[in-house]
């Protein structure tokens, strides 16, 4: 284990996407052949990374994976990432988590998701890792992991003056107002504000409102990401939230691009402490723009190199 120092660190998940594309979703009892199959690496958290190593800054990841080809597989991606690994623990006792994926012809997609080895990453883990949860820049949070877990390592990042960034997704509409007071920052997208709040949030306006709302429960400041409308941003220090909007590109595949923003966001949050948050957004907008102009999700994530120098 390490006394080193990082710049971001993600408590998350890592799944394996086992992605099958065919004609039409098999019926129960079916068979069917397809005409593509290919694996990519997902899971918010590992995403969130590895968008964060990719732009620059030195990260580390808290998880756990299966002692199986998956698993290993996915510590050489994230050594391939410069990612820290020495925190990705390896269990018997479950698979790596996995999302095995069937996409029809139409675009439409079945998916079963194990989370398998993510939900026994355990207290004991965080607690050999805090010498980097305590020296860290950035914590970065999801919901794929044990909630409880992401909690725990929220409030450590909290008492030793991390920042923290959670992102409350899956979204579970009851959520624990403790979440939001460990939340410097509670970025999320539309369908997750809607779940949490109980009203439609489908436009600027409708966010403005469940940035407000969302506030009020107690953290920093929120983000809800809009797609390709950018996002909003509230801080809890100001009235009136402010709309970022993205650049207008033409998109291949959106999926990960919450994950590349957010990855992006703990980038600028470790790299520039003090710029401010509307800054950030506008800045991780045009990163995960980038992300939504090519296939897959780390695969669509870019690297410092293909941005322009004035982002850094
Ligand atoms: P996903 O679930 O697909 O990973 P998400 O729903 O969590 O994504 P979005 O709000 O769709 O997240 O997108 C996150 C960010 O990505 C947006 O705030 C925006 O900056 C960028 N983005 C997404 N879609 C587009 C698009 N079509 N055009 C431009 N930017 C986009």
């Amino acid at each position: 284990m390490t006394e080193e120092a990082f710049d971001v660190v993600v408590v998350g998940s890592c799944m394996t996407d086992l992605v099958s594309q065919a004609p039409r979703l098999p019926k129960a009892g079916e068979t069917i052949h397809g005409h593509k199959f290919f694996i990519g690496f997902g899971g918010k958290g590992a995403n969130q990374c590895v968008q964060a190593a990719r732009l620059g800054v030195k990260t580390a990841m808290i998880c756990k994976v299966g002692k199986d080809f998956f698993g290993d597989n996915y510590i050489q991606n994230f050594k391939d990432n410069g990612v820290y690994t020495d925190f990705v623990w390896q269990t018997s006792d479950a698979a790596t988590g996995a999302a095995s994926i069937t996409v029809n012809d139409a675009g439409e997609n079945a998916i079963v998701i194990v989370a398998g080895a993510n939900m026994l990453l355990g207290s004991e883990e965080l607690q050999q890792a805090l010498p980097a949860i305590r020296k860290a820049k950035v914590l970065v949070c999801q919901l794929e992991i044990n909630p409880q877990i992401s909690f725990q390592a929220l409030q450590m990042a909290r008492d030793n003056k991390v920042k923290t960034i959670f992102n409350p997704a899956p979204a579970i509409p009851d959520l624990d107002h403790s979440f939001y007071r460990v939340s410097d920052v509670f970025c999320c997208n539309e369908s997750e504000a809607e779940l949490l709040i109980g009203c439609s949030v489908n436009n600027v306006e409708e966010a403005r409102h469940a940035a407000q709302e969302l506030l009020k429960r107690g953290c920093g400041a929120v983000v809800i990401t809009l797609g390709p409308q950018g996002c909003v941003v509230l801080k809890a220090q100001e009235k009136a939230s402010t709309h970022v909007p993205a650049n207008a590109v033409t998109a291949v595949d959106t999926t990960g691009a919450g994950d590349s923003f957010i990855g992006a966001l703990a980038f600028y949050m470790a790299h520039h402490p003090t710029m401010p948050l509307e800054e950030m957004a506008q800045r991780a907008n045009q990163v995960s723009g980038l992300s939504v102009q090519a296939a897959g999700t780390q695969t669509s994530f870019p690297f410092k190199k293909d941005l322009p120098a004035e982002l850094f």
